[in-house]
């Protein structure tokens, strides 16, 4: 670990709060257009029965969340959401599947197909597939991929309380896979699964470490689903949340940080200072995957009272 780094974050996560949050929105200000938000939106391609154990996620089969497990969506149905996110003013669709890793047959095929379709769209276009090879990477690349999605979702010292199907060098080979295919990553955590301060930060390094410095990090707050082992798991205060993205502008100037799950228990106050700390982007949409989001119109009022710019690409 670079514990010169280290000490640095930690030093500044106990500033008080207005000194961390003025700091991160200079340093926000200073690599990113000014009240400008990115909108995402992400579409469920295939539903539960996933192998892993990751223990906030409804979707694995090791969990008794009741999720149905349903086959790949169809890709006429995906192309339709996707127009209709975009009409919504989303500059980025996401694509996920619950599988433990990408097998090279006829599902992956029809995932290329889809890829390729969107990428006509005006449209950004990420997925995750779970793990990746090399030559999975390129096809998805060659298809008109921009970004894959795979978290590293905690520390590596904390990782094995939250999942024990895989290993931390697992995410970073596939991470380096999807890097090395030229695919842009996005790559974050959830805080709230009993982690300490020290493992958040932790994440932040694991973050900067990365051969290809990802260029999207969603910051997501644990949402408690019944049926999976954190169901019990206390909320925290929003403001971890909060120093938690003015520790990541820090560390990952030029990164969008999305405030992902967990965004709906936040009141637009709470989103607000979120959005100082050197958040720029957020799911719209009102699932994510299989948990609640914030509800459209509602968002639309905040961006607008805030005078948020919605990207365009
Ligand atoms: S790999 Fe993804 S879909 Fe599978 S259990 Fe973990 S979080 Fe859920």
């Amino acid at each position: 670990m670079n514990s010169q780094l280290f000490e640095e974050l930690k030093l500044k996560y106990s500033l008080p709060l207005l000194d961390l949050l003025y700091e991160a929105q200079q340093i926000h200000r200073a690599n990113h257009v000014q009240n400008e938000i990115f909108v995402n939106s992400l579409i469920n391609i295939k539903s539960g029965g996933c192998s892993e154990n990751c223990s906030y996620c409804p979707q694995s089969v090791h969990n008794t969340a009741k999720v149905p497990v349903e086959k790949l969506m169809n890709n006429h149905e995906v192309l339709n959401k996707a127009k209709e996110a975009l009409k919504n003013g989303a500059s980025r669709i996401c694509l996920g599947a619950a599988w433990r890793e990408v097998r090279s047959n006829r599902d992956f095929d029809r995932i290329l197909e889809m890829i390729r379709d969107l990428s006509q769209l005006n449209l950004e276009v990420c997925c995750t597939l779970g793990m990746i090879n090399q030559k999975q990477a390129i096809q998805l690349k060659k298809a008109g991929l921009t970004a894959y999605n795979h978290n590293l979702d905690t520390s590596d010292t904390y990782y094995s309380e939250v999942i024990s199907s895989r290993e931390y060098e697992d995410r970073i080979n596939t991470l380096q896979h999807a890097g090395a295919a030229g695919l842009s990553l996005c790559s974050g955590g959830i805080i709230g699964m009993g982690e300490s301060i020290d493992d958040r930060i932790s994440l932040i390094i694991a973050l900067t470490k990365l051969t290809h410095t990802p260029e999207s990090v969603p910051i997501n707050l644990l949402v408690p689903v019944e049926g999976t082992p954190l169901q019990n798991q206390e909320p925290i205060p929003s403001w971890e949340l909060i120093r938690m993205i003015a520790l990541t502008r820090i560390a990952l100037p030029k990164s969008r940080i999305r405030l992902s799950a967990g965004r709906n228990k936040l009141s637009h106050e709470a989103q607000t200072l979120c959005f100082l700390a050197g958040a720029n982007s957020v799911f719209l949409g009102e699932k994510l995957l299989t948990t609640e989001n914030n509800c459209m119109e509602d968002d639309f009022q905040l961006f607008n009272a805030l005078g948020l710019i919605l990207h365009k690409n």
